[in-house]
């Protein structure tokens, strides 16, 4: 293993605490190995390695859609937090391409992976530059935003992505212009391990208006989610309602009506604020969170007939990744 981040421009940490202290649930295991790369060249060469000692890589993002086992995680853990993988450069793009609306003229940010979603909204809002006002309240990086496709009832960030720069198994810097990438409901087409930029087509607007905007945006969350607790947001995915619709039944109104807010095994709590909120109060252990998760789905099916599927990516040991999986 030592071999593979040997003579590399980064930083590596072995047997590094990451649930506990990088990720929001701030419970779980310690990683094998950290990497914090200084440079996008390191970055590939480390990815390439991996590829070809058929060593795992994970991309932590900011850990807030992740649950790391007690048992901790093997293989390579990648931390994007250098100041590299945290710029940000304005694009004058004369035409740029957005999901299915070609030709468009405006302007694009460009935004390492490893940038802070948080920060990124209150600085194009700040700028005037309107587009991802509804990823207020949501803790992300950049990368994992994307991996992610995050959003809500007021928009997805694949709804503004032109383009977004990746990394893949081989190392090598690949490009998907938007008209190429499938954005769905909390995912993304994207198969590449890593994410390393996006290009995020953004209208100029009035500073106040957008402003307002995200205030609006946040405070809806603030009243409507557990925002200050030890949480990934939601755990499940809303389920399609089976009608053929294509109409989505909220996994947290199934929960609810199965009875189960409030419901606790060890430190892990079912939210009363939002059912599809885990939390993990002191002392909670990630067993406790995926034994709560495992006794939800399974009242939940007995309940309503729904079968509930995890939004919360869980790392473990010896997992083997399939073509096209991210874990
Ligand atoms: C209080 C709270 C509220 C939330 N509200 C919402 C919400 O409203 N809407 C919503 O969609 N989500 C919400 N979430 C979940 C979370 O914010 C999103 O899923 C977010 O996209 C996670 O980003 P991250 O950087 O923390 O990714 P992580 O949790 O670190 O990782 C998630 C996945 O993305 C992958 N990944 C991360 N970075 C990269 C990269 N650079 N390249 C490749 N893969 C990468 C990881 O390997 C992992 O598979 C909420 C979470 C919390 C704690």
């Amino acid at each position: 293993m030592r071999s593979i981040v040997e003579d590399l421009d980064l930083e590596v940490e072995f047997d590094a605490p990451i649930g506990a202290e990088m990720t929001w649930y701030r419970v779980g295991g310690r990683a094998d190995v950290l990497a914090r790369p200084r440079s996008v060249e390191a970055l590939c060469t480390l990815m390439r390695r991996c590829h070809e000692t058929g060593t795992i890589a994970r991309v932590l993002g900011s850990g807030a859609n992740l649950l790391v086992a007690d048992e901790g995680v093997d293989g390579v853990v990648v931390h994007l937090d250098h100041a590299v993988f945290r710029e940000v450069s304005t694009i004058h793009r004369h035409r740029i391409h957005r999901a299915g609306v070609q030709g468009r003229a405006g302007d694009a940010v460009r935004v390492m992976a490893g940038k802070s979603l948080e920060q990124l909204v209150i600085s194009t809002a700040t700028q005037g530059l309107s587009g991802i006002e509804c990823m207020a309240g949501v803790p992300a990086s950049v990368g994992g935003a994307i991996r992610m496709n995050a959003g809500g009832k007021f928009g997805c960030i694949g709804d503004a992505v032109a383009a977004v720069g990746c990394i893949n198994v081989k190392g090598d810097l690949v490009v998907h212009e938007a008209p190429d990438i499938a954005f769905e409901y909390r995912r993304c087409s994207i198969i590449d391990p890593v994410i390393l930029w996006a290009e995020l087509a953004l209208t100029p607007d009035d500073p106040t208006r957008t402003h307002a905007k995200v205030k609006e945006i946040f405070a809806y969350k603030k009243q409507s989610q557990p925002m200050a607790a030890n949480s990934a947001g939601c755990v499940f995915r809303n389920p399609p309602a089976g009608d053929g619709s294509g109409r989505l039944v909220s996994a947290g109104e199934l929960i609810d009506r199965a009875g189960l807010k409030g419901t606790s095994i060890g430190g892990a709590t079912i939210s009363e604020r939002h059912a599809n909120f885990f939390t993990a109060e002191p002392g909670a252990c990630a067993d406790d969170i995926i034994a709560l998760i495992d006794h939800a789905a399974r009242v939940v099916a007995e309940e309503s007939g729904y079968e509930l599927v995890r939004e919360l990516v869980v790392w473990k040991r010896q997992e083997t990744r399939r073509s096209g999986e991210h874990v």
